[in-house]
């Protein structure tokens, strides 16, 4: 088996200006398509030729583990974005951030931060615990909450290739319009 990159489900410049259509052609059409072709090629021969990418997550180590991780990172990631959209979270998401971060702007700031001082490459995620309540956690590389049980439901691209052609080194100023392109819809179903 091998697998597929996802099409991006919206224009390359639907995003604008918050992340460019040029950040979308490089980041989607090469580094994500990158991490995908490298993992079809790594599985050849071993015990997750015909796994879920799940599965492989959770079992593997290495070079599989940070293709794969890589590849569900990505498809997670732009699957979140959409404009003109719900602004914020709604229903049983909007009361666990009232109940875990005090309100929707003070989870946001809280996430804001993270964002800003993870340090080096990596990724920043809202998770969900099995007993609901929420979390904000960064993950170094390509590491990703569900080896530890976690249920990712928002997440931030802190590596440089995902804001440098529109942001340089200001990664504070793509992390505040991040906000700007969320779906919220989207977001509250992963809840
Ligand atoms: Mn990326």
């Amino acid at each position: 088996m091998s697998f597929e990159i996802p099409k991006l489900p919206y224009a390359y410049d639907a995003l604008e200006p918050v992340i460019s259509k040029q950040t979308l052609e490089f980041h989607h059409d090469k580094h994500h398509a990158a991490y995908v072709n490298n993992l079809n090629n790594l599985i050849v021969g071993t015990e997750f030729e015909n796994a879920d990418i799940v599965d492989i997550i959770m079992k593997s180590k290495g070079g599989i583990f940070n293709n794969a991780a890589q590849v569900w990172n990505h498809t997670f990631y732009f699957d979140q974005f959409g404009k003109d959209k719900l602004k914020q979270p709604k229903g049983n998401l909007l009361d666990a951030m009232n109940t875990s971060f005090g309100s929707f702007d003070e989870f946001k700031e809280k996430f804001s931060v993270a964002a800003k001082t993870l340090f080096g490459s990596g990724w920043v995620w809202l998770i969900k615990k099995t007993n609901g309540s929420l979390e904000i956690v960064q993950t170094s590389n390509a590491a990703n909450p569900l080896t530890e049980g976690l249920i990712p439901i928002l997440t931030c691209d802190v590596w440089e290739h995902a804001y440098y052609l529109d942001y340089q080194n200001k990664r504070p100023d793509y992390v505040s319009s991040f906000w700007d392109i969320i779906d919220w819809d989207i977001i509250s179903g992963r809840y």
